[in-house]
């Protein structure tokens, strides 16, 4: 695909050659493995809370993963574990094969916040991860604009974000993620700022984005049917100390559409989902769309 070629020639660092370290047994074709992964913070009077523990999973290369769980049950924090932002935690996380030691080009990260730089133009701001990675400018301008195209904002590139609504924002911090051709997208609530139908939109087009640009997915939500709607696998996790209390296949077929809500399977798997997290005593927010 010519759009989403990979820049590594262009940045002649391709870190993800250099030896891979397995943290356990993994298939070659497993893109993150998190293995008995514990976090505790200290709180200021320097108590300590335990936010995760023994937390195993593994994405496959390809795949789209979600993690479900109600508010303050660790969701954060194993995405900033696995995009090497926390440290201090016991077990082992690996993405790419690698052992993560810290933030690695393997892995693009968006936020609920899009922090865009308000001074920027929106094409400034997408190539901003190009200028600290060090990648020629002309490719990434060039690439910058091909994303801006897949994620809907072809036009917008001289716009400044003050100037875009709210789900556009999330598109274009989306482009920022994939600007150094990262193989793993985390995603962190993208889309909790926004009101419900624009989230609907985002989701179908967080699904095409996703498929067209090849990348493994792993979203952090507290929004059930968007983990249903978005995913091939579902992790459900508990109330803190956060931990994997089901994993949950979505054999729904693809492309989906917001039709889906109607479907039997759908709606038996979303109420299976709230039961589970009714049980552990979390308060996820259910409504009829989310
Ligand atoms: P979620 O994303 O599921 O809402 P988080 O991973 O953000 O949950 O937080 C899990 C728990 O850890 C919460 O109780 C939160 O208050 C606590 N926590 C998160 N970050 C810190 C921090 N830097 N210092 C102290 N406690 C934290
Ligand atoms: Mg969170």
């Amino acid at each position: 695909m010519t759009m989403l070629r990979r820049l590594s020639d262009e940045r002649g660092t391709p870190s993800r050659d250099a030896g891979p370290t397995l943290v356990s047994p993994a298939s070659p074709g497993t893109a993150i493995t998190a293995r008995n992964l514990s976090k505790a913070y200290a709180t200021n009077a320097g108590e300590p809370i335990q936010a995760l523990t023994q937390v195993n999973f593994d994405v496959a290369v390809g795949e789209f993963v979600s993690i479900v769980g109600p508010s303050g049950c660790g969701k954060t924090t194993v995405l900033r574990i696995l995009a090497g932002l926390v440290g201090g935690y016991s077990g082992s996380v690996s993405v790419g094969g690698q052992v993560v030691h810290g933030p690695t080009p393997e892995i693009g990260v968006v936020f609920q916040d899009a922090n865009l730089m308000p001074w920027r133009t929106v094409l400034a701001n997408v190539t901003l991860p190009g200028q600290v990675l060090r990648l020629d400018p002309k490719a990434c301008k060039e690439r910058a604009r091909q994303l801006l195209a897949l994620v809907g904002l072809a036009g917008f590139e001289m716009k400044l974000p003050g100037e875009l609504s709210g789900g556009m924002r999330q598109r274009a911090a989306i482009a920022r993620a994939l600007l150094h051709d990262p193989r793993i997208l985390l995603l962190d609530e993208p889309f909790g700022a926004l009101d419900a139908m624009t989230r609907d939109n985002m989701n179908v087009e967080l699904a095409r984005i996703a498929a067209q640009a090849g990348k493994t997915v792993f979203l952090i939500t507290h929004s059930i049917a968007e983990s249903v709607f978005l995913s091939d696998r579902v992790l459900v996790m508990s109330s803190r100390p956060g931990r994997i209390i089901e994993e949950i296949a979505i054999d729904l077929p693809r492309p989906r559409s917001l039709d889906i809500v109607a479907d039997p399977q759908f709606a038996s798997t979303v109420l299976h989902i709230r039961r589970l997290l009714e049980d552990t005593g979390g308060s996820p927010r259910v409504t009829l769309a989310h």
